[in-house]
């Protein structure tokens, strides 16, 4: 009944099935080795920063892992599936995961209008970016993420992003509602935004006055 021709691993005897385990033991020093490159970088430029970006890609990432040019992907993308549901205080399950908590936790929260590690003004124009460009392949970086996020945050019911599958749903949808209502024009996060896309803003405004008076 079983045609499964017989496992090499079983033939113990044979010096030659031995290898694919030497293979695949290498392979992984190699992503180890490379995977301390990457953290030791990480460190110089805003960890935390990079950490989110990251975790913002791996959550919406369609690409199989090898095709995806994004270097460290499936990791990410494995920290972001255990990191969004793991409470451990001193998980050791992923190196990274107390502090990918930590990370998403402080965005969820973060009202700091200059804060390094969410800079919210670059989100927000990332995001109005995202809201309308329309290429296939686009050269500004992260758009496919930000474009994800942005219809994302639109449609997202939740309110503390605890729950919620994306890493960066609850502060983003703060930033937007923040910008909705800013009426600050020197604003930190909104001025550089609202002069970059002016004629676009005041397009919009137009075109939103007209839909009140139609209704
Ligand atoms: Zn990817
Ligand atoms: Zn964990
Ligand atoms: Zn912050
Ligand atoms: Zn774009
Ligand atoms: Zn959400
Ligand atoms: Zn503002």
């Amino acid at each position: 009944m079983d045609s499964h021709p017989p496992s090499p691993l079983e033939e113990t005897d044979d010096v030659g099935a031995l290898a694919p385990i030497f293979r695949r033991q290498t392979a992984l020093e190699r992503a180890k080795a490379r995977d301390e490159k990457v953290r030791e970088c990480q460190t110089r430029v805003n960890s935390d920063r990079a950490l989110l970006q990251m975790l913002n890609h791996a959550s919406t990432c369609t690409k199989s892992s090898r095709l995806c040019p994004i270097r460290g992907c499936a990791d990410f993308r494995m920290l972001w599936q255990h990191a969004r549901s793991c409470r451990d205080p001193e998980c050791e399950v992923h190196p990274r995961c107390v502090e990918a908590r930590r990370v998403l936790e402080h965005h969820a929260k973060c009202r700091k209008r200059t804060c390094p590690t969410c800079a919210p003004a670059e989100t927000l124009s990332m995001l109005y970016h995202a809201s309308l460009c329309k290429k296939k392949v686009c050269e500004v970086a992260h758009c496919v993420e930000f474009r994800m996020l942005w219809q994302h945050a639109r449609a997202c019911p939740g309110s503390d992003g605890r729950c919620c599958a994306h890493p960066m749903c609850a502060g983003v949808r703060r930033l937007l509602g923040h910008h909705r209502r800013c009426g600050d024009p020197n604003c930190v996060i909104c001025k550089p935004v609202v002069t970059k896309c002016k004629r676009l803003f005041e397009a919009r405004r137009r075109l939103r006055r007209t839909d009140e008076l139609a209704s």
